[in-house]
């Protein structure tokens, strides 16, 4: 591992569960510093993301646990910027009413949040984008908050599958090209495209 990469690994080694929050009016945090947040449908692969960046096995586990899959899970990264946790959205199986309920918890968090300085919307490479993303693209784009896409679980598809997904996701973020910030291509099974996120956010950090 160079030597810049030995320091990306222990500025995210440093990391700390601040709590679990219902709203976004609840939150505590330990100190004022700013959020990223990460966001996706459920089971695209945003624990295994979280986990992979801050190179623990189980950080994000904590926020499976029964009781807290529904709320806002805070991290603390090198005491210099939060990871925030927000719910999967898009999952079938779960009732309408919590489905609004989550809705609203989301769009609270995002339109609100004063400290929030960029989010990662996670997408399932080999899904790709469904229409509960396209309204997370238009939450963001209204609320003018800055965004790029995870595409996770690259392992699964082929070369030029993902680079027609590219393009067509390049011509798709024309409409939102003023919030609209990058794509990372991910796997966690094979640690590919984590670095290039734990640079984003190690910049994010030193930003005031
Ligand atoms: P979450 O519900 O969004 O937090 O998703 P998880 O991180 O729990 O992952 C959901 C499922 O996708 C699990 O079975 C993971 O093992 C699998 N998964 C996550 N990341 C990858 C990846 O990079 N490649 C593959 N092939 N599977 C993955």
């Amino acid at each position: 591992m160079s030597n810049a990469n030995k320091s990306l690994t222990n500025f995210f080694k440093k990391n700390e569960f601040i709590g679990s929050f219902q709203s976004y009016r609840d939150i505590k945090k330990k100190l004022s510093t700013n959020d990223c947040c990460f966001i996706g449908r459920s089971n695209v692969g945003k624990s295994s993301i979280i986990n992979s960046i801050t190179r623990q096995k189980n950080l994000a586990k904590t926020s499976k646990t029964p009781g807290r899959t529904q709320s806002i899970n805070i991290f603390l990264i090198n005491d210099q910027i939060n990871l925030v946790d927000l719910p999967g959205y898009g999952y079938a199986k779960i009732s309408k009413v919590m489905r609004n309920n989550l809705g609203t918890l989301i769009q609270d968090y995002i339109e609100n949040q004063s400290e929030l300085i960029h989010t990662y919307v996670l997408i399932d490479a080999k899904v790709g984008v469904k229409n509960s993303d396209i309204d997370m693209f238009d939450l963001l784009n209204e609320s003018d908050r800055y965004f790029s896409i995870i595409f996770t679980k690259i392992d699964k598809c082929s070369k030029s599958y993902l680079s027609d997904l590219e393009k067509s996701m390049q011509s798709l973020m024309k409409s939102y090209s003023k919030n609209f910030n990058k794509f990372f291509f991910t796997s966690t099974k094979k640690f590919e495209g984590i670095i290039d996120i734990q640079k984003d956010i190690y910049t994010l950090s030193k930003q005031k």
